[in-house]
């Protein structure tokens, strides 16, 4: 099963980050550093961001 895309919001500056489903590695946002994503089995969880859109 491929990965997408997905654009999300930060929840504490509100920038939108694109972002790879199943990245392995944390995410950071670009703008103020927090932490968007972390690994869990595979694929990215979501941990300081909202999800906006998929992006295909
Ligand atoms: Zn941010």
């Amino acid at each position: 099963m491929a990965g997408k895309f997905m654009k999300v919001s930060c929840k504490d500056c509100g920038a939108e980050v694109v972002i790879f489903s199943r990245a392995t590695s944390r995410i950071a946002c670009s703008v103020c550093g927090s932490t968007l994503t972390s690994p869990s089995g595979g694929k990215a969880q979501l941990v300081g961001c909202r999800p906006l859109e998929a992006i295909e």
